[in-house]
């Protein structure tokens, strides 16, 4: 199946306004190249947020960061039998978001799968984020981040089973691609769910 570009096509300032909301999922060093669960090219979604921040902001839209938080026994980890190598415990380097990743004063910071006996990819699990964007009075999202076929996806479909529009930022998603097509896969289940797919801003 051909992937469906959004009828918006790039993100301008011309096309968000009240409603629109920007949300950022999971650009932390240990989800970038070299990082302990680096995602190939994890690095170039950075610009393409970059620029969308500075869009919300000018906008004076809302922006929320949402982050891998994780305890250091966290039951996603080998040492507890789980898929993953240690990453992004709460407070680490690795758990830092992206040197070079801008983030205003103002946004909002949404830390997830913080309990040890609980791994959530979706942003909107065991979180405020739900109730948080609606007292925002935001309808709609424009997602990108880390990874398209792990957190993006989870946190997008989420969404849309929460009730909210959803554009996926396609230029400023990577996937990891444990095998080959996933993140492809991926953009199409959130394609299905509902979400739009827009190009880079
Ligand atoms: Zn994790």
């Amino acid at each position: 199946m051909a992937l469906r570009r959004g009828g918006a096509g790039p993100v301008k300032a011309s096309h968000i306004g009240p409603g629109d909301a920007l949300v950022v999922v999971d650009v932390q060093r240990d989800f970038l190249p070299g990082g302990a669960r680096g995602v190939p090219g994890g690095d170039e979604v950075i610009a393409p947020l970059n620029r969308a921040v500075s869009l919300f902001e000018r906008a004076g839209l809302p922006i929320f960061y949402t982050r891998d938080w994780h305890p250091a026994n966290h039951v996603s980890f080998k040492a507890r039998g789980g898929p993953w190598p240690r990453h992004c415990v709460a407070g680490t380097e690795g758990a830092a978001f992206a040197p070079t990743l801008r983030v205003p004063q103002g946004a909002v910071i949404v830390s997830k799968a913080t309990s040890p006996d609980r791994d959530a990819e979706s942003a909107f699990q065991d979180t405020t984020l739900a109730p948080q964007l609606r007292a925002a009075g935001v309808r709609r999202l424009y997602v990108g981040g880390l990874a398209t076929d792990y957190c993006v996806r989870a946190t997008v479909l989420a969404a849309r089973r929460e009730g909210f529009d959803v554009k996926v930022i396609a230029d400023a998603v990577r996937a990891v691609d444990v095998q080959p097509g996933d993140g492809q896969r991926a953009l199409q289940e959130m394609q299905l769910s509902g979400a739009q797919l827009t190009s880079r801003c």
